[in-house]
């Protein structure tokens, strides 16, 4: 026999969307369990970005300052390598935020940030190695989920149940949603290589003959990313360990890339971009990669999934609280988060087809494109991408109904 428990908000998933929500609402006095699959929060070649626009939300809760101990690498500038000419494509260092940089933190390091901060909250309660198996209903309504656990079955019947289990949502199919596929012509592989130059503050993309690599500087080491045509995997590992170190090494700009030792070291992403058309059912919201998987084009995956946490706590907090939470305040999230879900999504769409597809299918050497040579002759040009990577559109901020400090610290 299952065992169970109530609480006002379940979130299903502690990746950046729930912990943020799960962080939020506790603080604002709701109760909420959050379940997440996993014994920690390890995961490597996870998005590291942590935005300008998440340190505001940070800086409004008055953690920025204890978040910004955690080691982090200060990445200024994004600037690309194309026939050996390096130009600056963003430049973050004026943006209206209080961070005007991009920090590179292991994701699992954010993720336990908040969770330490958040298990301060008596309403706060986090399940780890609790996996959500499928929604309860009752009377066509959403009222909770059923869950394995390491001490058995759990059910956990609650107001509100938020899923932020990520792309390959299983509450998401468990509803019966189906997410609009958007498409990619791209795939992604990650490795890490040894850093032999100065710390550099920048992300680097290097674009040569029908191929491109992003660096990441990890200080230590470079985080790179491998742009191959959507599904070529197998025939790129077919060609042999060899030639992919070869072909690594010469768009690194160095000797060698033998500390690539095996397949092993190298991850595939394999690039999503979708969303679902509808957000919620009653008692069930979706948010983050469950409602919007996005390219990683701009690395703003993060970003999006912490924005929606913030504005699912800004909305629903009170609804919540009343133990009220009707459509209609479901709805509002969506449509709070449509916007910069779909322009977001557009612009990743139009770089990947316009820029990324052509770079992957062309036998020519890639010339300068004309709006890198404006922004090299007017850098204030640079403002405009680091704004829209580093702040998106519609930045969200922590409004004061959910900001409210009747959580109530546990020591307290
Ligand atoms: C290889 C890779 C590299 C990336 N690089 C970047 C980057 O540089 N910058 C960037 O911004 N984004 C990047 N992303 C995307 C980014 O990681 C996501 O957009 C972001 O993490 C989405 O957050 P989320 O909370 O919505 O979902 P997720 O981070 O996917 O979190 C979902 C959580 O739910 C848990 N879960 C799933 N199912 C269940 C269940 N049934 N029960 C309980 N728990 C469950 C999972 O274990 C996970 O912890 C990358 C993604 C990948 C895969």
């Amino acid at each position: 026999m299952a065992q169970s428990l109530s609480t006002t908000c379940t979130i299903v998933g502690g990746g950046p969307a729930g912990m943020m929500t799960g962080y939020l609402l506790a603080r604002a006095g709701v109760d909420v369990v959050v379940l997440e699959r996993h014994a920690d929060f390890f995961r490597d070649f996870r998005g590291d970005t942590i935005h300008p626009s998440t340190m505001q939300v940070m800086f409004e809760l008055g953690l920025l300052d204890e978040f910004l101990c955690v080691p982090h690498q200060v990445v200024k500038y994004a600037e690309v390598e194309i026939g050996g000419e390096r130009l600056r494509v963003a430049d973050f260092t004026h943006l209206p935020t209080r961070c005007q940089f991009i920090a590179f933190m292991p994701q699992w390091d954010f993720l336990n940030f908040l969770a330490a901060r958040a298990r301060g909250f008596a309403g706060f309660h986090l399940i780890m190695e609790g996996e959500a198996r499928a929604l309860l209903r009752d009377d066509g309504r959403v009222t909770g989920v059923r869950a394995s656990t390491p001490t058995g079955d759990l059910e956990i019947l609650a107001h509100l149940v938020i899923g932020a289990d990520g792309r390959h949502s299983t509450l998401r199919e468990n509803a019966g949603f189906q997410a609009r596929d958007i498409g990619a012509p791209m795939d992604v592989l990650w490795f890490r290589l040894s850093h032999r130059e100065r710390e550099t503050q920048a992300v680097l993309g290097r674009v040569d003959v029908g191929q491109a690599l992003v660096m990441l500087d990890r200080r230590d080491y470079w985080q790179c990313a491998l742009l191959i045509a959507k599904g070529t995997c197998d025939s790129v590992k077919a060609r042999g360990l060899e030639a992919f170190r070869t072909r690594v090494a010469r768009l690194a700009g160095r000797d060698d890339a033998s500390e690539i030792r095996e397949w092993d070291d190298v991850k595939l992403l394999s690039v999503k971009v979708d969303r679902l058309e509808c957000w919620h059912q009653p008692g069930l919201l979706f948010i983050g990669d469950a409602a919007h998987a996005m390219s990683p084009i701009g690395g703003v995956g993060i970003n999006l999934a912490i924005q929606d946490g913030v504005a699912a706590a800004n909305i629903l907090t009170a609804p919540l609280k009343r133990g009220n939470v009707t459509v209609d305040d479901l709805a509002k999230v969506r449509r709070r988060r449509w916007l910069p879900t779909c322009a977001t999504q557009a612009m990743q769409v139009a770089i990947q087809n316009k820029v990324i597809y052509p770079v992957l299918h062309s036998e020519r050497a890639p010339a300068v494109p004309r709006v890198l040579k404006l922004a090299r002759r007017w850098p204030v040009l640079q403002r405009l991408p680091a704004r829209l990577i580093g702040i998106g559109v519609r930045p969200e901020h922590v409004r004061a109904s959910a900001r409210g400090d009747d959580g109530r610290l546990r020591s307290s």
